[in-house]
């Protein structure tokens, strides 16, 4: 029987808010999802005609703001030439553009670039990357990966099964995820503090499993959405060395880190250490289309191609649309003076968000490069707290116990305020509740 078309003329927000699933809800989403009509710079104008500061940029990926003229003209560009061509035996020259900038920007050891859909598919190559590159060396017991608690690498099974097990929702999932090794989130703000206790449990997991490991993976200095902590360079450095040590590759995660947020270009460069494979996304193309890249160095690229071919290849691998906007967006970002914008931001949220350290149901204050968080002692009431925020003019996204922003590069000092104030009185008000 065929169903009628759903008359949505007068009022599409409905059906939409009936039928479309979106990010972590249920159907229908709770609270509604605000109807965007357009996006400029720094600010969505909902259809209601309200203009909100966008404090997320969009989910860490719009770091040069939105409708950007450059951005847009490398779109009309390439949108001319051709959208799209399958890359299994063709290729296109946005493609070797947007490589040569990677290898060129990314650790020294990296030197093969493969193009993905989305952070998620990133983390499941890398880990492909892993596993094949032992098989074909020969060591088919390595088939396990370690990783530390707290952690979020995106949402598909192979990179669930590194998330947090408690936050990633292993238990909804039992007997389908891959059982791998967790080690304590790391622990440690500063470099100065560092003592190798910090490191022991996991040294002792490495000590123990190294012959059955494949792979540790990590977020380089962040944890994101996995619980939005930061810890020092010290931690990764010796966990650099002892991968090394017991043979056992080191897969960086830089999907949220890359690209500036954290003040250098990539946050394992501030740490000084070179991954054998590193997974990019989300700010790639500065937030205007999905792609992501996984970068591996000859070595592992070599054992694995020896033995065969890399087992992957998405439809829609290497869009020349996503990679004509992503050489234009790194572009941009190495044109601008991105270090000194990072450091004058971190500066004013550091400032912004001090006072919220004193106000009750307030458990820590962090900030690093581009990235502000107040952790409260309790879970946030979205449902009471989004509506007082859209009410300041900002959009912001809290999750768990975590109201944070990571805004667009971009931002003015008068936005950036706009956004700290409307969450220190959003905290005072919620104490008072
Ligand atoms: C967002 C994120 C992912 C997943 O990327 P998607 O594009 O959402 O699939 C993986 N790892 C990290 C560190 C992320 O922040």
């Amino acid at each position: 029987m065929k169903k009628p078309h759903p008359n949505i003329a007068d009022n599409w927000p409905a059906f939409e808010h009936a039928h479309v699933w979106h990010p972590y809800a249920g159907m229908p989403a709770s609270p509604v999802p605000l109807p965007v009509a357009s996006a400029q710079g720094v600010r969505l104008t909902l259809d209601n005609g309200r203009e909100l500061v966008d404090g997320m940029a969009s989910w860490w990926a719009v770091i040069h703001g939105y409708n950007h003229p450059v951005l847009n003209q490398a779109l009309r560009d390439q949108l001319e030439r051709m959208a799209h061509v399958m890359f299994g035996g063709l290729t296109h020259r946005s493609a070797a553009e947007l490589a040569a900038l990677l290898v060129e920007l990314s650790p020294e050891p990296l030197q093969h670039v493969f193009f993905c859909d989305s952070g998620s598919v990133a983390v499941e190559v890398a880990i492909k990357m892993a596993l094949q590159y032992w098989q074909a060396r020969g060591e088919h017991q390595r088939r396990r990966l370690l990783t530390v608690r707290g952690g979020y690498h995106g949402d598909t099974f192979g990179a669930m099964s590194v998330c947090d097990p408690v936050t990633g929702m292993h238990h909804l999932f039992q007997g389908m995820l891959p059982a791998q090794l967790f080690a304590p989130t790391p622990d440690c703000s500063k470099d100065a503090d560092w003592d190798e206790e910090r490191i022991a449990e996991l040294r002792l997991l490495l000590e123990r499993h190294h012959q059955e490991l494949a792979a540790v993976i990590i977020e380089p200095l962040v944890q994101g959405a996995g619980g939005m902590r930061f810890y020092c360079g010290a931690y990764l450095r010796r966990l650099r060395e002892l991968c090394s040590e017991h043979n056992v590759l080191l897969i960086l995660d830089e999907i949220a880190t890359g690209f500036g947020r954290t003040g250098s270009l990539f946050a394992c460069q501030q740490a000084a250490v070179d991954p054998d494979i590193m997974c990019l996304g989300k700010a790639l193309t500065g937030g205007y289309m999905s792609m992501a890249a996984t970068l591996t160095t000859s070595e592992v690229a070599g054992a694995i191609s020896r033995a065969g071919p890399f087992m992957h290849g998405p439809t829609f691998m290497g869009n020349p649309l996503a990679c004509a906007v992503a050489c234009a967006s790194v572009r941009l970002l190495l044109d601008s003076p991105w270090p000194t914008r990072i450091k004058h931001i971190e500066a004013r949220l550091r400032r912004g968000l001090e006072v919220c350290r004193d106000l009750p149901g307030v458990r820590d204050v962090r900030v690093f490069g581009a990235i502000g968080v107040v952790e409260l002692s309790e879970p946030v009431d979205m449902a009471w707290i989004q509506p007082r925020l859209v009410s300041r003019g900002v959009w912001l996204r809290p999750f768990g116990r975590l109201l944070y922003t990571m805004p667009p590069y971009v931002i003015g000092d008068e936005d950036l305020d706009r956004i700290t104030r409307a969450m220190t009185e959003v905290v005072a008000e919620n104490a008072d509740r």
